[in-house]
């Protein structure tokens, strides 16, 4: 199976096209370096129009890039067809040969490739029972569900047992419910098989939940790459902050920076923070709090009024202005604490550990 193991690496890869209204060419991709780890699953995750499809079209060779070189593995491959990578695709649309049954849609890949016909139907019936789909071999596609449909597309690509396994929105068409069922499924199989795996969503929940690391993509450009942890709770700018997940900003002045630390001046207190961000002494900062990361008490560090106290079952939200800035708290499992109502005085209570500056 360790073939089915490669890493793949951009290199300075830009990708350039013309604006179709203006007629002026703008970077898809600019410039962009990454080096993805054999045997891990990696999402590509950003807002419409970051660059996310373009790149994955151009590691599976349908686009080419203007600058930059791909590798597979240590094998450089700009110059081979897609056909000639080691790569299979599983499309947002299934992209399932509409006149063929399941056992023929899986087994097409290895047809062209010419390998024995034994081997082939051996092969089917394993990636079949993998995907939960045997017995269902004469099935012709019209005749099966939108997640069976993307279950018989991700077995044409694992049969062929390609370097690395690249998905394109492959999620989006099926319904919410289906989409969360579909994607631990893809996690499972893709732990079981070991395959390198890059996948390609703007759906959040879906890249925390799938990927050993998440590579944020904004204007054709990586923002940050990083485990769901890290992405979470070290965002690297404020764009990723506010991307993933809730957050509230605060306008803060940096006192003093003193290493990890630093003492910040916000909505009138003073109170010591993390500075991943390795603000300077007499820097305006931005201080970060989740929603979930702060609670409300008798003391704490930060005065506030709460404007908004709403019960919603697993937790009690508070809209609360400290200063002249709302935030928002979230206070989970609240069945054993104080609730506080609209127009009472509460601190905002909060581990110091996580919250930090940008
Ligand atoms: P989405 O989530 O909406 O699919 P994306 O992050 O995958 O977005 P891309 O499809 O990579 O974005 O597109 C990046 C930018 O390049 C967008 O502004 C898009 O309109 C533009 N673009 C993509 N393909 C072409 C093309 N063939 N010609 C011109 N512009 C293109």
């Amino acid at each position: 199976m360790d073939k089915q193991k490669k890493g793949v690496r951009l290199e300075n890869i830009s990708k350039i096209y013309k604006d179709p209204k203006t007629g002026k060419d703008f970077y898809a991709v600019r410039e962009t370096s990454l080096d993805i780890e054999p045997g891990t699953f990696v999402t590509l995750l950003g807002p419409s129009g970051c660059g996310k499809t373009t790149t994955l079209r151009m590691i599976a060779g349908f686009e080419s890039p203007d600058k930059g070189e791909i590798y597979l593995g240590e094998e450089a491959i700009n110059s081979l067809t897609p056909n000639k990578r080691d790569t299979a695709m599983v499309f947002q649309s299934y992209a399932l040969l509409p006149h063929y049954n399941v056992f023929d849609n899986v087994a097409y890949g290895l047809q062209i490739r010419k390998v024995p016909k034994d081997e082939i139907r051996e092969r089917v019936m394993n990636i079949l029972k993998l995907v939960e789909m045997e017995g269902m071999e004469s099935r012709m596609t019209n005749q099966l569900s939108g997640g069976q449909q993307q279950r018989v597309a991700l077995a044409r690509a694992l049969v062929i047992e390609p370097g690395v396994l690249l998905f394109d929105e492959p999620l989006s068409n099926l319904d919410a419910k289906l989409r969360v069922t579909m994607r631990t499924e893809i996690r499972k199989i893709q732990q079981k098989v070991g395959i390198t795996a890059i996948y390609v969503t703007h759906d959040q929940s879906e890249a925390m939940s799938i990927s050993d690391k998440i590579i944020i993509m904004n204007k054709g450009e990586i923002e940050q790459m990083g485990s769901p942890r890290e992405i979470y709770y070290h965002p690297a700018s404020r764009f990723v902050a506010d991307f993933i997940g809730e957050a509230n900003f605060l306008k803060a002045e940096v006192l003093e920076e003193n290493g990890e630390k630093a003492t910040i001046r916000v909505a009138g207190n003073t109170i010591e923070v993390n500075n991943f961000a390795k603000a300077k002494t007499g820097d305006e900062a931005t201080l970060v709090i989740r929603p979930e990361g702060a609670t409300l008490a008798e003391t704490g560090v930060l005065e506030g009024h709460v404007t908004l106290s709403t019960f919603m079952g697993s937790y009690q939200y508070y809209q609360v202005m400290v200063g002249d800035m709302e935030i928002q708290i979230t206070d989970y499992n609240p069945v054993n604490r104080r609730i506080y109502e609209v127009g009472e005085k509460a601190y905002l209570d909060f581990d110091p550990k996580g919250v930090y500056i940008l």
